[in-house]
């Protein structure tokens, strides 16, 4: 399984390389064509307009339903796939937000006419943020540039640099005419200075491995206690592997036990692996509540009460330091201060400005401060344990998304 956004700007070509993409995995139903084919010449065009694929989002849009992140599943014969289209224009920093977090590369698009601006800046800072480690940089409407391998170059060039600057450990740039499908589900033989793969091979076969194997970690979603007979931890394991036997540290109290079973969907497991929703039980009754995080005894989590963050601020009230906000952390709640803005991040730049507040839309870097200790890992290590939201106490809002770097301070008397 491979997650992915697509990022660019406003006509870059974005809807239409996902239409093409789609179209030639195979992936259209016969009505879905056959819709493709009306709408398409309904817009006086002679070729199918692939942007209108997606279009169905944009209608449930125009009618206000709030869509952060359209997400769509296809598949070919050798790899699944979940791709985000992230929308919105003035939002677009929030809707990037929400969808790189949960994704292990981006599709970066460039208009190859305009080469880099700003905003193709701005996106891969906002992805190397977040998370992602690999890019694709799709090189569109090379057509309206002569198909020419030099323009291509000089885009390609600037920005595996400007990338690797800003973390991206792995750039695989193409040169695409989406409407036309070249280098989209099969290489172009118009263009035969780029000899590397199409976008669907590439995105079959490219590494897909997120993190690193980390120790044990399970969040705790709720406690199941049906009768006397039975407790048991219920969650998904976000890092690491646990084994019947294993001996485990419960946090943020620091309490200790053995693993007695691992109940897994269907039947008692052996062990349990990331990603793999299960059902603990301890060897001793200990009290856990919602929120505490299971971890491997030889390697606890961290725990701390205080930390160093980045913010990207959604709130249409500006951050205002010393407010209270509520944080959601991995499934742990807590009550939560930013005590200082140590800067805020020029997102084009990414040169430190100086802030007293944060806009809209705009990324931080933070001290915040929680009214009791929480299990966490950096955010550059477990994005499960170490991305959360702060939202509005009045309005519920999701006010913010923030990733922890480090600790300022452990609370004594903790594990
Ligand atoms: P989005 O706003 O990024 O989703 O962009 P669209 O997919 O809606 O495309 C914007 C416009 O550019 C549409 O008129 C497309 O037909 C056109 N377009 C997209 N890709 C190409 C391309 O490779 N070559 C040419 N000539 N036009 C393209």
């Amino acid at each position: 399984m491979l997650r992915f956004i697509t990022c660019g700007s406003v006509d870059d070509g974005k809807s239409t390389l996902l239409g093409r993409l789609l179209y030639d995995a195979g992936m259209l139903a016969d009505d879905q064509l056959d819709a493709l084919r009306r709408d398409s010449r309904r817009r006086g065009g002679e070729n199918l307009d692939f942007s209108l694929v997606t279009d169905g989002l944009d209608a449930e849009r125009e009618q206000g339903i709030t869509i952060d992140v359209a997400w769509r599943y296809f598949h070919t014969a050798r790899r699944s796939f979940i791709v985000g289209d992230c929308p919105g224009h003035e939002q677009y920093t929030r809707n990037m937000a929400t969808g790189a977090s949960q994704v292990d590369l981006a599709v970066v698009l460039v208009d190859a006419r305009k080469g880099l601006l700003p905003q193709t800046r701005r996106h891969t800072y906002l992805c190397a943020l977040l998370g992602i480690r690999r890019i694709v940089l799709a090189v569109n409407k090379m057509d309206l540039v002569g198909l020419d391998a030099g323009v291509y170059e000089a885009i390609v060039g600037p920005y595996r640099e400007l990338a690797a600057a800003m973390g991206i450990e792995a750039v695989h740039a193409l040169p695409v005419v989406a409407p036309e499908g070249d280098n989209v589900g099969r290489r172009s033989t118009r263009m035969p200075w780029y000899e590397g793969p199409s976008l669907l091979e590439l995105l079959e076969t490219v590494d897909a491995s997120s993190a690193p194997p980390s120790p044990f970690r399970l969040p705790v979603q709720w406690v199941n206690r049906p009768d006397q007979h039975f407790r048991g931890y219920a969650g998904t394991v976000c890092g690491g592997r646990v084994a019947v036997g294993d001996e485990v540290v419960v946090q943020p109290g620091g309490r200790y036990a053995r693993v007695e079973r691992i109940v897994g969907p269907d039947a008692d497991l052996a062990q349990a692996a990331p990603g793999q929703a299960i059902t603990l039980c301890l060897d001793r009754e200990l009290d856990i509540s919602r929120g505490d995080v299971v971890s491997a005894a030889a390697q606890p989590a961290p725990v701390a009460d205080q930390f160093g963050c980045h913010l990207v601020w959604f709130g249409d009230a500006p951050l205002l330091p010393s407010r209270s906000y509520l944080l959601r952390l991995g499934t742990a709640t807590a009550n939560a201060r930013v005590t200082a803005i140590k800067h805020k991040v020029d997102v084009n730049t990414q040169a430190p400005l100086a802030a007293s507040r944060l806009e809209l839309n705009e990324v931080g870097y933070c001290n915040i401060d929680l009214d009791r200790p929480l299990a966490f890992e950096r955010y550059a290590d477990d994005r499960t344990l170490g991305g959360f939201v702060l939202i509005d106490r009045q309005t519920h809002a999701t006010v913010a998304c923030g990733m922890l770097d480090f600790a300022l301070q452990r609370s004594a008397n903790i594990h």
